[in-house]
């Protein structure tokens, strides 16, 4: 039976920032109206905890959580797609390649689920094939309606990493990019301590998940930088300089952007938040933490889950910036750096 609205919901968690500057231009161009769950609350993490075993990543526990806001705010048509494989031999963890099975098992009520699969592995689903599978129960199956929705929806992805590669917030560069914007800020702030931080998109840009990680470097006088600031080449250099091969299909924004900071002077320490109960995670970071000493670099873990408390959290963060400020003025110190002053054609050395 062919759906006659074109309406689909989209929850706000997980692949969503990964993607979604793309999936909406994308449906956008074929005429859908586009419903998102809200903001991430305490209800949406609860509710979804409560339906999924506790051993759950909090990752999937949020995104059950959205595809309940959604069915609550009466939306019908809700898009969980299994991203099973981005790559040849480059996999998801299970849970995100399950998602639609999972969705289907735990969370019942009057709503379906449009799904798609992509898989570049063993079932040779590229994105052409991903994406008619999304479209073909409302009715689209014209080939060249999908290949022009699908510039489309590359034009707003390539915009929005243009912006997000130049500092700009998440939303920001997302709602510019909707409306077809691309502004770059020439002048960045500059901060006395930078960090990195090490984390999946849905972890860190998701400001319930990660209690506003952003806002708290910042008020602690840290610049932040995260793999959204770097090139798909930066990336793969990061993961060259680990030594290590791509399996997971998230991969790059963890042991890419690590490597690649890990070995940038301008980096004063590494943050790695971590999902409770994520397995490919805890193999990654276990290795991240090992390098760091190679390249000595002070690294905080912290791990989450929908119990982690506020206090606590930020009382690391402050301990972690404040070891950096007394590291580095120690240094400056201790190596009374050379600042060159030049005036007209003299140049002085002060020491
Ligand atoms: S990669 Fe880890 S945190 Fe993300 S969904 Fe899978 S298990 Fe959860």
């Amino acid at each position: 039976m062919v759906i006659k609205e074109k309406v689909i919901g989209i929850p706000r968690a997980l692949i969503y920032y990964n993607y979604i500057p793309f999936l909406a231009g994308f449906f956008t161009k074929l005429g859908f109206e586009i419903i998102y769950s809200d903001l991430t609350t305490k209800k949406t993490l609860s509710e979804g905890a409560s339906l999924v075993v506790t051993e759950t990543c909090l990752p999937i526990k949020v995104y059950v959580g959205h595809v309940l806001n959604l069915i609550e705010k009466g939306v019908k048509n809700i898009f969980v797609p299994s991203i099973q494989s981005v790559g040849y031999k480059i996999y998801n963890c299970s849970k995100i390649r399950g998602l639609p099975d999972l969705i289907r098992n735990v969370v019942k009520g009057d709503y379906n689920i449009i799904e798609a699969t992509l898989d570049k592995s063993e079932k040779n689903l590229g994105l052409i094939e991903f994406l008619k599978q999304a479209v073909e129960p409302f009715g689209i199956t014209s080939d060249e309606e999908i290949y022009s929705a699908l510039k489309y929806g590359f034009i707003q992805y390539n915009n929005f990493k243009v912006m997000v590669q130049h500092n700009m917030p998440f939303d920001t560069a997302f709602n510019n990019a909707l409306k077809g914007k691309v502004v770059i800020n020439q002048q960045e702030e500059e901060k006395e301590i930078n960090v990195a931080l090490i984390s999946h998109g849905y972890n860190i840009y998701d400001k319930r998940v990660c209690m506003d990680v952003f806002k708290k470097l910042d008020s602690l006088g840290v610049k932040v930088h995260s793999a959204y600031n770097l090139t798909d080449d930066q990336l793969k250099d990061g993961m060259s300089a680990l030594n290590v091969d791509l399996y997971w299909a998230n991969q790059l924004e963890m042991s890419g952007a690590a490597g690649y900071y890990l070995r940038s002077l301008d980096i004063d320490g590494i943050i790695t938040i971590t999902a409770f109960g994520c397995g490919p995670d805890s193999l990654m970071i276990e290795d991240i933490n090992r390098k760091a000493k190679n390249f000595n670099k002070p690294l905080l873990n912290l791990t989450i889950d929908e119990h982690t408390g506020e206090a606590g959290f930020v009382t690391r963060l402050e301990a972690f910036c404040d070891m950096l400020y007394r590291k580095k003025r120690a240094y400056k110190a201790e190596n009374k750096e050379e600042i060159i002053v030049p005036v007209d054609d003299y140049t002085i050395n002060l020491r």
